[in-house]
């Protein structure tokens, strides 16, 4: 019996304990929900990164971090819900859920619908290496649905499940090929930094933005590859976004909230959900 072939056996899950289905956003609006609003160490018991948009067109989730299953689960989602998955860059709070994504569809949610992953060049060979360092043998599993992932570098503009999604370089570990981001359904705009030290493309990506969420991992600290609350709040008369909210964040970061919600800004935690 190969690895896939008797799931519920394997892993002991109940098929018939199904998630409450989620309500999606408003016939024309966007809902955005903060599913994961850590840092790459879980500090303060927040989840990895994790962002859940329902549109009209369909629901995508921007970045999947390890433990992204779990943290969806708490709030009722299921993973066909799901239509497809952006990645923002290849670092293990950020797409190493995957595996564990994928399995749930087979095996609990008995996935039918296709499934397509978009993320940086070099993401359909870690994901593969991933899924066969965790779970041996799925790379070559016979899988209830059909799931390709397509990659694009920064700086392009493709359509992904009916919205319109535009990447950006970055600055963070290069062999994490990060990228910041734009999606929109016409009407809406949700603009993402990822994981990124400063540099003014951020100006870009969130301009007149309905919501910029932006990362800020550090407090007073200056940290390498990221961004530390000092330097973000010099840098903020230059964003146009509507609404700027703060995630990926790390202690020191998360001890100067206060600080950030009276400059203005909104903070992110595991659960927050807004209407755009
Ligand atoms: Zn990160």
């Amino acid at each position: 019996m190969s690895f896939l072939s008797d799931p519920v056996a394997s892993f002991g899950l109940d098929p018939s304990n199904k998630a409450t289905p989620h309500h999606p956003a408003s016939v024309d609006g966007m809902k955005i929900t903060i599913v994961g609003s850590g840092d790459a160490f879980g500090s303060g018991g927040r989840a990895h990164t994790c962002i859940r948009l329902d549109a009209r067109a369909a629901t995508v989730v921007v970045d999947f971090g390890s433990g992204s299953m779990t943290a969806w689960q708490k709030l009722g989602f299921d993973s066909n819900d799901i239509d497809a998955v952006v990645i923002s860059h290849l670092h293990g709070d950020h797409f190493g859920g995957i595996p564990s994504l994928l399995l749930h569809a087979q095996f609990v949610a008995h996935r039918r619908k296709p499934l397509l992953f978009v993320g940086p060049p070099g993401l359909k060979a870690r994901l593969q290496d991933m899924l066969d360092l965790f779970f041996p043998g799925s790379p070559k599993a016979d899988w209830s649905f059909a799931w390709q992932v397509r990659e694009i570098p920064g700086g392009r503009k493709i359509t992904v499940a009916g919205l319109s999604l535009e990447t950006f370089d970055v600055i963070h570990s290069p062999g994490s090929m990060p990228t910041g981001m734009r999606l929109s359904d016409g009407k809406h705009v949700f603009a993402y930094s990822g994981d990124t030290a400063w540099t003014d493309v951020l100006y870009a990506i969130a301009a007149d933005a309905d919501l910029f969420l932006v990362e800020c991992s550090s407090g007073d600290e200056p940290i390498p590859n990221h961004l530390h609350w000092p330097q973000l709040k010099s840098k903020l008369k230059g964003f146009s976004a509507k609404r700027i909210v703060v995630t990926h964040l790390g202690p020191s970061a998360i001890a100067k909230i206060p600080e950030m919600q009276a400059a203005g800004l909104s903070v992110a935690n595991d659960g927050l959900s807004l209407d755009l």
